[in-house]
C-alpha cells in the first residue's frame, strides 16, 4: 500500500507525542517547586510582572495558552486517560479544543462609568494577586487551562494544588501556560504548584498570607475547606443532574439528547445527567428509544444489586469505576455486553443508591414520575440541594419555568445535552469551574478580579 503525506504527518504526530508523554521529566517543568512557600514565592513576583503588563501583552499570553492548548489537545487527552484511568481521549480531546476557543479572555474584563454634573466615577475590575486554586481529577488539564486563562487575564497568577491522582497531567498544563507566558514576553512561574501535592501543602496555601482568593473545584470536602479557611472562596462543588422527560418532549429527541450528554468523557463532567426523572405517560416510550436506538444496556434487579456492591464501597464511590466506560463497568460485573453499547440503564425509585449518589459513570438509572408535579418534586430532591445543574426536555414553557424557578440551579439546559452548557452545541462561553455552592456560577476572567471605585469629582464630565 502507497503511504500517503497525511500518513506520514499522522505517524509523525503519534511519535512526537508519545515522545512528549515518555520523555518530559516533571522536574524540568516551568512552575513546579519541592516547597508549597517557594511556589507561592515565585508566582508572586510573577504577579508583580504581570500587573504591569498592558492588557494587550495579557492577551497575547492568553492566545499562546489557547494556540498551545490546541497543539497538545491530544497529547494531554492521552496523558489524562492515562493517569487517571478515567474518560476518553476522543471527548478530551474535543474538551481542549472547546476550552481553548470559548474561555473569556482580557476581553471579559470591563469598566463601568458614571458622568454626570458631579464628575466622572469609574468601577474597574482589578486583579486579588496570586490566587491558590484547587483542581480535580476528572478534568485535570481542562481546569487548569481553563483556570489559568480566566485568572492571568485579569491580571492575577495562579498556585495550584492539583489532585495527586493527576499531577503528570496538571504540571504538563501548568507547563504549558508557563512557555505561553515566556513566548509572548511574560515572565515564568505565572501558574506554580508543588512536586508532590497533599492535604498538607493545600492547608499551607490556603493559610498563606499572599493567597487572598481561593477556587475550588471538586466534590463538597474540599468546597468545605476552602469556605471554611477564612479567606475569600469561589466554591465550585459537587452535582448530581437530573435530566427531567414530560409528555411534551420530542422523546426520540430527548433518549438521544441525554444518552449523549451523559456519556460525554464517560459521565465525568459534574454538569452530565447523572439520573431521569420522567412522566409516567412517556417513560417507557423513552426507555425503548434508550434501547433501541442510543446504546443502552437495560440491567436487572439481580445486576443492578452486583453493579451496587462494585460501584460503592463502605467507603464511598470505588474510585476503581469513577470515567469507566459502561462496557468496562458491565465486565466488572461479569457482562460481556455487545461493542456498540455505550450507557447502562434500569429503572428505580429516586432512593436506589445508583440514582441518588452522583457516580460520574455512564449508568442512567429512570425515576418514574405520577406528573409534572411529582416530576419536579423528585428531580429536586435528587439534586440535593447542590443547586449545581439539571436539564428538561419539554414544549411547555410554562412547564419549563416552574422547574427553573424549582431546581434553581447554576445551569438549566432545555431540550439539548448537558454540554450545551459549555458552549458545545449552545450559545455561550466555557468554563470547566461552576460555581454551584457560591453563587457565581459559571466562571470566567471577571469572577477572579476585585471591583475598584474611581472617583474624580466635578472633573472630566465633558457631556
Ligand atoms: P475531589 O473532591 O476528590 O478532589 C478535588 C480536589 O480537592 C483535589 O485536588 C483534592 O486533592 C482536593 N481535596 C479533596 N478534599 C480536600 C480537603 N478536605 N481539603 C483540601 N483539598 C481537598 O473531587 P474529584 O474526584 O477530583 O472530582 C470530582 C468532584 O468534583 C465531583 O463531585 C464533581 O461534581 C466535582 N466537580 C465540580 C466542578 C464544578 O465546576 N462545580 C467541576 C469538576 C468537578
Amino acid at each position: 500500500m502507497p503511504v500517503s503525506e497525511t500518513m506520514v504527518q499522522d505517524i509523525v504526530k503519534e511519535v512526537v507525542a508519545r515522545m512528549q508523554l515518555a520523555g518530559t521529566a516533571q522536574s524540568t517543568y516551568h512552575g513546579v517547586f519541592a516547597d508549597m512557600n517557594d511556589a507561592i514565592a515565585a508566582a508572586k513576583e510573577a504577579q508583580k510582572k504581570v500587573r504591569v503588563m498592558t492588557m494587550d501583552q495579557r492577551e497575547q499570553i492568553i492566545s499562546n495558552i489557547r494556540k498551545k492548548t490546541h497543539e497538545n489537545a491530544e497529547v494531554l487527552a492521552r496523558m489524562g486517560v492515562e493517569e487517571t484511568g478515567m474518560g476518553n481521549v476522543g471527548d478530551k480531546i474535543l474538551k481542549h479544543h472547546l476550552l481553548a476557543d470559548k474561555t473569556p479572555g482580557t476581553e471579559d474584563i470591563t469598566t463601568t462609568a458614571w458622568s454626570g454634573d458631579r464628575g466622572l466615577t469609574l468601577v474597574e475590575m482589578g486583579p486579588f494577586g496570586v490566587i491558590g486554586a484547587i483542581t480535580p481529577c476528572t478534568n485535570p488539564s481542562e481546569t487548569v487551562l481553563c483556570n489559568c486563562i480566566g485568572m492571568i487575564a485579569a491580571g492575577n497568577t495562579v498556585v495550584f494544588n492539583p489532585h495527586p491522582q493527576a499531577v503528570k497531567t496538571s504540571t504538563f498544563a501548568m507547563n504549558l501556560v508557563n512557555e505561553a507566558s515566556i513566548e509572548a514576553g511574560g515572565p515564568d512561574n505565572v501558574a506554580c504548584t508543588v512536586e508532590k501535592p497533599t492535604l498538607a501543602t493545600s492547608s499551607t496555601m490556603m493559610k498563606h498570607k499572599d493567597i487572598p482568593l481561593i477556587a475550588a473545584t471538586g466534590g463538597p470536602g474540599v468546597v468545605t475547606a476552602v469556605l471554611s479557611s477564612g479567606k475569600r472562596g469561589i466554591g465550585a462543588g459537587a452535582g448530581n443532574p437530573p435530566a427531567l422527560v414530560d409528555e411534551t418532549a420530542d422523546i426520540r429527541k430527548a433518549a438521544q439528547d441525554i444518552v449523549n450528554g451523559c456519556t460525554f468523557d464517560n459521565n465525568l463532567p459534574c454538569i452530565a445527567e447523572k439520573e431521569i426523572v420522567a412522566v409516567d405517560s412517556i417513560a417507557d416510550e423513552l426507555m425503548d428509544y434508550m434501547i433501541s436506538e442510543q446504546g443502552c444496556y437495560l440491567i436487572s434487579k439481580e445486576e443492578q444489586d452486583r453493579l451496587v456492591k462494585t460501584v460503592l464501597t463502605p467507603k464511598g464511590l470505588n474510585r476503581k469505576c469513577v470515567g469507566r466506560s459502561a462496557r468496562v463497568l458491565l465486565s466488572m460485573i461479569g457482562i460481556e455486553a455487545p461493542s456498540n453499547i455505550r450507557c447502562i440503564v434500569f429503572e428505580g425509585e429516586k432512593e436506589h443508591p445508583l440514582i441518588s449518589e452522583e457516580l460520574m459513570m455512564p449508568i442512567l438509572g429512570l425515576v418514574r414520575a405520577k406528573g409534572f408535579d411529582d416530576a419536579v418534586e423528585k428531580a429536586v430532591w435528587l439534586e440535593h440541594g447542590n443547586r449545581h445543574s439539571a436539564h428538561i426536555h419539554s414544549k411547555n414553557i410554562d412547564n419549563i419555568t416552574r422547574y427553573a424557578r424549582a431546581i434553581d440551579t447554576a445551569i438549566l439546559v432545555k431540550n439539548a445535552p448537558s454540554y450545551a452548557a459549555l458552549g458545545f452545541g449552545g450559545e455561550g462561553y466555557c468554563t470547566f469551574t461552576i460555581a454551584s455552592r457560591t453563587g457565581e456560577g459559571l466562571t470566567s476572567a471577571s469572577t477572579f478580579t476585585k471591583r475598584r471605585r474611581c472617583v474624580m469629582s466635578d472633573s472630566l464630565c465633558i457631556r
